[in-house]
């Protein structure tokens, strides 16, 4: 039995050893895509055993972390020249708009720039020991081998966050992108091959989660997972990492307060505020999902963003006019569904969206902007994740009142403060527990600056030199002299 070979095992593109395959469609047509190989458990742990060999052999490893570091500003230069094909594989794979991807390629290059110019300063540390007679040092060395599992919402963006620190400290891994989005995962692993990476250090496998998954948080030859996804299955993944004691990173979700104060610039809140929202139909783990808004201007600010989500233009991702796009499934669409529903069973007061697509848009998993207002503290409005194009309000009568809001959350990834008090920004932004604040703004991230939760949003950090140190274990070494 044969299928396609799409799964990369020790340096060779093969099939999944059951010969299973995975049609993938588009989410705004439902076009079939492609069909790609779905992997057997046995098969990802034939790709850890490659990973465990490669590592052991120390070829990656022990080259010069500068060398490390050119290829990968190698990977950069070819994701910039390449980047409109890549942009159009994962706009088919997610439905989202192909400008929007283009962006995405243009952040996935500068986080192989970055890390890349980061491996080449690496000299470890001296430290000092207070004596003359002992020189004392750290020396940061690669874990080994690492399982990164990514999901559908930023396919290739989430995964380079994991690929280019990993290489960039002489890991070798396996990759696991999400079933429904694997067609640049496929792409920047050919891309890495043909820049020069050995053999066994980059490995693909395409599949389920729970089947050709699991064996990355389970088997003993990985040292590290790293899992971006959603809060149930990062549960599941730290549990079973736990038996082997392995390195977990974990990037979870987020419900993501989005604070307006009655001072703030009103149009570029309002502005601001539907971005926050509904750019990618709000399957973004940052998405800012909950509007905090001040008492005094809650009905204008509500009715103007009411108003301005109701003109929102869908559309697939080479629809030219279109200002987002679908949902990634049907059975995604579904839950969107179901929460609403029960955001309104529970006293929300539905202002706008609250249905499908209809006319063009009932061909793919289309869902209109939706604001709930008036959610009740604690509710599940405003305590799970939607990842939909959802935004729920709640109002507040003080500072005080506004942080205890914007806190009240399990979750802890991200936030915004919007007011022309820079003093109060600054006091807010100080009281968030969440990972990332903005600043009259929303959205923006750098690769120079760490990004990861607070609560139950995640363990660890990616990007920034801390996302480095994740793939790295510290070496004392004492000398005495
Ligand atoms: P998901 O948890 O369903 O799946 C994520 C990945 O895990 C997929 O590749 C999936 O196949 C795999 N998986 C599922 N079960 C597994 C198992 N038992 N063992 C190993 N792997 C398994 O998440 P999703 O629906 O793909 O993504 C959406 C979620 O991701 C949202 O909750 C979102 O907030 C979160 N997210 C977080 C960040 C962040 O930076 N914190 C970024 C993007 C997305």
């Amino acid at each position: 039995m044969t299928g396609p070979a799409t799964l990369f095992i020790d340096g060779q593109w093969v099939p999944a050893a059951d010969g299973g395959t995975r049609d993938i469609h588009c989410p705004a047509d439902g076009t079939l895509v492609a069909t790609v190989s779905e992997a057997t458990a046995d098969d990802t742990v034939r790709a850890i055993g490659a990973a465990r060999r490669a590592f052991d052999a120390g070829e990656w490893s022990s080259r010069p972390a500068a060398e490390r570091g050119d290829l990968l500003i190698a990977v950069a230069d070819q994701l910039t020249e390449r980047a409109d094909a890549f942009a159009r594989a994962e706009s088919l794979d997610t439905g989202k708009r192909f400008v929007e991807s283009q962006i995405d390629m243009a952040d996935i290059a500068a986080c192989f720039r970055y890390f890349g110019k980061l491996a080449a300063q690496d000299a470890g540390r001296l430290v000092d020991a207070g004596s003359p007679d002992v020189l004392s040092r750290i020396r940061y060395e690669p874990v080994g081998v690492c399982g990164l599992i990514s999901p559908w919402n930023y396919p290739l963006l989430q995964a380079a966050w994991k690929i280019a620190p990993a290489l960039a400290a002489g890991n070798t891994f396996v990759l696991k992108p999400s079933e429904l989005t694997p067609h640049t995962a496929i792409m920047i692993i050919e891309l890495l091959t043909e820049v020069g990476v050995p053999a066994g250090v980059a490995n693909l496998v395409l599949g389920a989660g729970p089947v050709a998954g699991a064996p990355l948080s389970e088997h003993e030859d990985v040292d590290l997972v790293s899992f971006t996804g959603g809060l149930a299955t990062g549960k599941i993944i730290a549990a079973s990492a736990a038996a082997t004691v392995k390195k977990v990173a974990l990037e979870l979700g987020g419900k993501n307060p989005n604070v307006i104060f009655a001072d703030a610039d009103f149009d570029a809140a309002v502005d601001n505020a539907l971005n926050a929202a509904f750019v990618h139909s709000g399957q973004v783990c940052s998405a800012g999902a909950r509007l905090v808004v001040e008492e005094s201007i809650h009905d204008r600010f509500v009715d103007e963003l009411v108003r301005r989500a109701e003109q929102i233009r869908l559309g697939g991702p080479f629809d030219e006019a279109a200002e987002t796009g679908p949902l990634i499934s049907t059975a995604h669409r579904d839950k969107v569904t179901g929460y609403v529903e029960q955001a309104v069973a529970d006293g929300a007061v539905l202002r706008c969206g609250g249905r499908w697509g209809e006319g063009d848009l009932a061909v793919g998993s289309y869902y209109l902007p939706t604001v709930l207002d008036g959610v009740r503290r604690g509710s599940a409005a405003v305590t799970d994740e939607a990842f939909g194009p959802v935004v729920t309000v709640e109002t507040f009568g003080s500072e005080d009142e506004a942080v205890e809001i914007a806190n009240d959350t399990r979750y802890g990834l991200a936030g915004a403060v919007w007011s022309s008090d820079a003093g109060r920004c600054q006091r807010v932004a100080q009281r968030l527990r969440h990972g990332t604040i903005w600043i009259n703004d929303f959205h923006p991230y750098l690769p120079q600056a760490e990004w990861g939760g607070f609560g139950q949003s995640g363990i660890g950090r990616e990007l920034g030199p801390t996302g480095l140190d994740e793939y790295r274990e510290a070496k004392h070494i004492y000398h005495n002299l």
